[in-house]
């Protein structure tokens, strides 16, 4: 549900001889016997059989402008449309209400709690988290933060269509890494996990889509 800053760690682990052809073939294919939770939570049936995720600026990091975040919005949701349900991305219209299709997408500090993202299911807000995207500019200057607003989003709004535990599989963009409890996620590639900055995919992967259609029982 949330992402943590915890993150942080994961994004400073140091660059080494990473294949992004193998880390690739694994975002795009997805077996039966990877699809895999944590079961941190219970997985449900979309909100809405249609969203619409109404974008809020007022708050954001300097560095970050309001097309650009439009633009992930609209590459997220674009993938997760491959699950089955529609959605479109726009500027929350002045005094706009979140309701079950329309998620407001807004930069919170309270909401967030501190975390990079957080969704809150039964609000219908995604709130996301200036603080920790300062703090990740501070200790990591070079770092393009787009691909991590990029993955949060993505996470995020795979919540809103129904995936609520997080994955076991690292590469997904549901995944957390460990259970906090010693248990690690699984990979086809471990040797791979540390040659990225980051494993996991900023857009939803084949299995991320798969869980999608399953529980939303699109054939
Ligand atoms: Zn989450």
């Amino acid at each position: 549900m949330r992402l943590l800053t915890g993150w942080l760690l994961a994004l400073t682990v140091p660059f080494a001889a990473a294949d992004p052809v193998l880390r690739n073939l694994e975002i795009q294919q997805c077996s039966a016997s990877e699809l895999a939770t944590w079961g941190d939570g219970q997985d449900r049936v979309a909100s809405a059989g249609a969203f619409t995720f109404s974008y809020r600026h007022a708050g954001a990091p300097a560095w970050f402008q309001e097309v650009q975040v439009l633009g992930l919005l609209q590459k997220a949701a674009a993938e997760w449309s491959k699950c089955g349900i529609p959605s479109q991305v726009m500027p929350a219209a002045p005094g706009a209400q979140s309701s079950r299709g329309n998620i407001i997408v807004q930069w919170d500090a309270t909401s967030s709690a501190g975390h990079f993202g957080l969704a809150n299911l039964s609000a219908y807000q995604l709130s996301l988290g200036a603080q920790a995207f300062h703090l990740l500019n501070q200790r990591n200057p070079t770092h393009n933060a787009l691909d991590t607003l990029q993955m949060v989003l993505s996470h995020e709004m795979g919540h809103f269509y129904g995936l609520v535990a997080h994955s076991r599989r690292c590469v997904d963009v549901l995944s957390y890494y460990h259970d906090g409890k010693g248990g690690q996620c699984f990979t086809r590639h471990p040797g791979l996990l540390k040659a990225f900055p980051e494993y996991r995919s900023s857009l939803p992967t084949a299995c991320d889509i798969q869980r999608c259609r399953i529980l939303n029982r699109i054939p």
